[in-house]
């Protein structure tokens, strides 16, 4: 639908009646070429450049909550591309240029706010390799710039630079990273999935699968009834060793609680991403005013979206260790996701060995920066039985095969989003 300024004003005039609905609230069909599994981030912008890249239109998102329930709506909506090893660095690239035009490419405000992150250091040999980070970045092209003690020291005077375990030596910027609005992201590619054809299927949970005699899957069960299925996409990120399980896969992948705390708001402090890796703690500020932090997983295997005391106390103190006067802010809410944490914290895209599912999963706590790049590389895999060039090491048979993409800070390493 098109606004002009004058149905703008007259709908805010009139109480927003008659406001259209940004997605239809779809019936399941019998059959689909494609079922995608999922209806976070990643679900649904595999759905949505499936049908605009692809021109597969006859797809279905089936989502066992609502879309955006899961990790989509609770992560702390940091992008980047400041990303080292070959397989990553292009692809989160691929991202980033993604989250550059997605509002163009979406028709919608999905707030795309490219303020900055800085990875600090404290040390020797962590400088060197941050240097080594950003040389990598820079010949790929990526934006990156090593700062030194005095030049963090002016641009975030209000941190504590001369704590007596990690001392404060400089950091690694991105200037191009940033955040996003994370919910707004999942209606941007619903809505843009639906207007193209898709249909969102909410409250509809997987349960299991059909498989004909030679083992190809042919259908899912679900909630609402047997759906047909020419394809079918998982993209249930916590949720991945549960659904997998019901088609007989054991992924390598460990489900683990991930904690996110914001504060009351107030005024405008932090510029942009600051992680503190080596404090397990990393904050910026919402367009709000509230403070958005976090820390390390919860340390035990979980499906449950919340999590425990330690890690709070861990990431309070992480916090006060790096800016003292976070300790005057008060906390407005904590809540956790479930992480689908991959053995070297590098995601798996790649066709499952059951004929006819495919798989999207590992993000471990970085995904969200992902969601554009993921939802076309899948859909890229999922239209043409091939990978997409910036995808091919995303695969399963890796961990068989010796090709990790152990990239630091991703995996059961300190976490920087
Ligand atoms: C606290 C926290 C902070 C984070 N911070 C960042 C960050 O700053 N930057 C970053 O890049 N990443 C971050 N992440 C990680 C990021 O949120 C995830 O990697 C990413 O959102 C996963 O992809 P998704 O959006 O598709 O997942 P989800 O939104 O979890 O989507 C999966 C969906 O599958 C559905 N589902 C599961 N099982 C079934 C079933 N059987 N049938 C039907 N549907 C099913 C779920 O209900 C869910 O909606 C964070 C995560 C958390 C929890």
């Amino acid at each position: 639908m098109k606004y002009s300024i004058f149905s703008l004003a007259k709908a805010a005039l009139t109480g927003h009646k008659g406001w259209g609905r940004a997605w239809r609230d779809a019936a399941p069909k019998a059959h689909y070429d494609v079922v995608i599994i999922g209806g976070g981030g990643h679900g649904l912008a595999t759905a949505y450049y499936l049908a605009e890249r692809y021109g597969i239109r006859n797809v279905a998102v089936l989502e066992k909550g609502w879309i955006g329930s899961g990790n989509a709506g609770r992560n702390t909506t940091i992008i980047r591309s400041n990303y080292g090893l070959p397989g990553n660095t292009g692809f989160y690239e691929l991202s980033m240029k993604l989250w550059e035009r997605m509002e163009q490419d979406l028709n919608y405000n999905t707030m795309v706010s490219q303020r900055g992150i800085i990875n600090l250091y404290h040390s020797d040999a962590q400088r060197d390799a941050f240097a080594r980070r950003g040389n990598t970045m820079r010949i790929n092209g990526i934006d990156a710039e090593l700062l030194d003690k005095a030049a963090v020291r002016k641009m975030l005077p209000f941190l504590n630079h001369d704590n007596a375990r990690f001392p404060i030596m400089g950091g690694l910027v991105q200037r191009r990273g940033g955040t996003a609005r994370h919910d707004a992201v999942v209606w941007g590619y619903a809505r843009a999935a639906d207007g193209l054809g898709v249909d969102i299927i909410q409250n509809c949970e997987v349960t299991g699968f059909v498989r004909d005699h030679n083992g190809r899957i042919t259908s899912v069960e679900t909630s609402r009834g047997r759906i047909g299925a020419g394809k079918v996409g998982m993209a249930v990120a916590g949720n991945s060793s549960r659904v997998a399980a019901m088609a007989g896969l054991r992924l390598p992948i460990e489900s683990h609680v991930l904690q996110a705390f914001v504060s009351e708001a107030i005024k405008p402090l932090i510029p942009g991403v600051i992680t503190f890796g080596a404090g397990h703690f990393y904050v910026s500020q919402s367009d709000k005013g509230g403070l958005v932090f976090g820390g390390d997983i919860d340390g035990y295997n979980s499906y449950a979206q919340r999590g425990n005391m330690p890690v709070i106390e861990d990431v309070c103190e992480g916090g006060m260790a790096l800016m003292p006067m976070i300790s005057r802010v008060r906390m407005l809410r904590n809540w956790g996701g479930i992480m689908d944490m991959s053995m070297d914290g590098t995601p798996i895209i790649d066709k499952s060995p059951v004929d006819g599912l495919y798989l999207n999963a590992g993000w471990c706590y970085g995904g969200f920066k992902a969601t554009p790049a993921s939802g076309l590389v899948f859909a890229h895999l999922m239209a043409t039985d091939a990978p997409h060039e910036e995808a091919w090491r995303f695969r399963l048979d890796r961990f068989e095969r010796g090709a990790m993409i152990d990239e630091k800070g991703q995996g059961a390493q300190p976490n920087l989003h």
